[in-house]
């Protein structure tokens, strides 16, 4: 499974350090088989040895440039970083990222051969609006990506379960994922709210490949709980 946890605009670049220390040390003592991702600000990106692959929140579509307050390819290469989040709600709501600077992003680091974790979502208004309005919307953040990429990650993420709380019922994260699971067949994880208390009921749904984790996975203990949720579910798969 994959256990990812964005950080946001949490954590400095020691405590980010300090974070990944606890992971790697869990990783090791826990033989962990899980795919651990974390996305700390970008002004903690670092190169990191181990076991947790450290990925990028946002960089610009280029390689370098005249572009006040973004990053770009050069600097993701000084720390030999391959991963990048892209679509995130907060990137799109709250910052005004298009779908169309979405497609371009993607587009560049998918040639560049990097993993992609995107992320799509409802907004509440949305889910209220009905099953076929809900579902339409989310489509439409599936235009122009190409949903065949091999190292592509999808995070089915509804805007108004990020950060708030609230979720929704299994039944429906069950039903939207085996939805979504028709336009790709990436790697499907679960966001929004997702917390120590209901990490393991969630991964251990038909059609749920992992969990993007923010505020519950700040606290790396509680992060590594949910590391060993989804050890001991793909324990028991095995067995
Ligand atoms: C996120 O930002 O991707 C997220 C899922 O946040 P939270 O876990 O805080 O809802």
């Amino acid at each position: 499974m994959i256990i990812a946890a964005n950080l946001k605009t949490n954590l400095t670049r020691k405590q980010t350090s300090e974070y990944i220390e606890e992971l790697e040390n869990y990783l090791k003592k826990s033989d962990s088989t899980q795919e651990v991702l974390v996305f700390p600000a970008t002004s903690s990106l670092d190169s990191f040895d181990g076991g947790v692959t450290v990925g990028a929140q946002n960089a610009y579509a280029t390689k370098n440039g005249a572009f006040t307050g973004e990053i770009g390819l050069d600097h993701l290469d000084e720390f030999s970083i391959k991963t990048i989040l892209i679509g995130h709600s907060e990137r799109r709501h709250i910052l005004g990222e298009t779908q169309t600077t979405i497609i371009e992003k993607f587009n560049f680091y998918k040639n560049l051969g990097f993993k992609i974790v995107y992320c799509v979502g409802e907004p509440l208004e949305k889910r209220e609006a009905g099953k076929d309005e809900m579902m339409e919307y989310i489509s439409s953040q599936y235009e122009g990506i190409d949903t065949e990429y091999e190292n592509l990650i999808i995070a089915y993420e509804p805007v108004w379960a990020i950060g708030t709380g609230l979720t929704p019922t299994l039944e429906d994260i069950q039903q939207i994922h085996s939805e979504l699971k028709i336009k790709s067949k990436a790697p499907l994880l679960y966001g929004g709210s997702v917390k120590v208390t209901n990490a393991k009921e969630v991964l251990a749904l038909e059609n749920v490949d992992g969990i993007l984790v923010g505020s519950a996975a700040l606290y790396a203990e509680h992060f590594c709980s949910m590391i060993s949720y989804a050890d001991q579910l793909t324990n028991k798969q095995e067995r």
